[in-house]
């Protein structure tokens, strides 16, 4: 892989590469957000209506917003994967290329220290974009979107991007990191972030007040976020968001006013 995208990078120049890869990027988005939009918010709308968080779906203005953001997000993460790929090529990265290296277990261990480095680096940098200035300069584009859906889940401004991808370079200077260890952190980011954008609440009745499960955070909890920007800023776990008394006080209430499917009894 390394030789091929090296090979590729002098046949025809690092801009052109560049532009390929941040096609790439989006069309993966596409494809991704895309379908799992078509398959609940067209194909399937009547059998997941009861799932649903908000009573109506989002205007085609603001999709289409959405996927003009989400083109130039792709730019930026093309350009940082490159990036950090040409760290990598001049060993400026903790990278490693043989399993056996740090075995198994590390390998399972670097998969959820990333996991859970990037659920404490995104609620603080979240907090911090939700000052003021920060807020009008980096997030508004974000929160243009009250009624979230999956095609929301790439929609930042540009300087956002940067942010959101800088959990990658910052581990990858500091600790050993195989490839697939990224390549299952990376899939197991963009599925939690098409879920929580999703607009519909998949898991079951009392899942946030489970003992376990309720340390995993839900699409009503970060919807919750895109209608009331002052609560709610956390990514996968409810951890950040309990230690710091940010969870919004309705949240228990609401995922349950959405279980009891209450639009129906309006
Ligand atoms: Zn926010
Ligand atoms: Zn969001």
């Amino acid at each position: 892989m390394q030789n091929v995208i090296q090979n590729l990078i002098d046949q025809i120049g690092i801009f052109p590469v560049w532009i390929i890869a941040s096609l790439l990027t989006f069309l993966r988005y596409l494809t991704l957000a895309g379908s799992v939009h078509l398959f609940f918010y067209v194909f399937l709308i009547k059998k997941f209506r009861n799932l649903k968080i908000q009573r109506n779906s989002p205007e085609r203005i603001q999709l289409l917003n959405e996927m003009k953001n989400s083109f130039y997000t792709s730019m930026i993460f093309a350009f940082m994967g490159m990036s950090v790929y040409a760290a990598r090529h001049f060993g400026y990265t903790k990278h490693y290329f043989n399993i056996s290296d740090y075995g198994w277990l590390y390998f399972g261990f670097s998969i959820l220290l990333l996991v859970f480095a990037h659920d404490t680096y995104f609620y603080w940098i979240h907090r911090l974009m939700h000052l003021p200035k920060l807020f009008r300069l980096l997030h508004r584009v974000h929160h243009l979107s009250f009624n979230p859906t999956p095609m929301t889940s790439f929609s930042f401004h540009p300087l956002e991007s940067f942010l959101e991808f800088g959990i990658v370079p910052l581990i990858v200077f500091i600790v050993p990191i195989h490839p697939f260890a990224l390549l299952f952190f990376s899939v197991w980011s963009m599925i939690w972030n098409i879920y929580g954008h999703l607009g519909f609440e998949l898991f079951p009745t009392g899942f946030p007040k489970h003992r376990f499960w309720g340390w995993f955070n839900t699409s009503v909890h970060h919807n919750m976020h895109h209608q009331r920007v002052n609560y709610n800023f956390g990514l996968y776990f409810n951890i950040w968001d309990r230690l710091m008394k940010t969870n919004h006080p309705d949240y228990l209430q609401v995922y349950q006013n959405v279980k009891n499917n209450h639009y129906r009894k309006i």
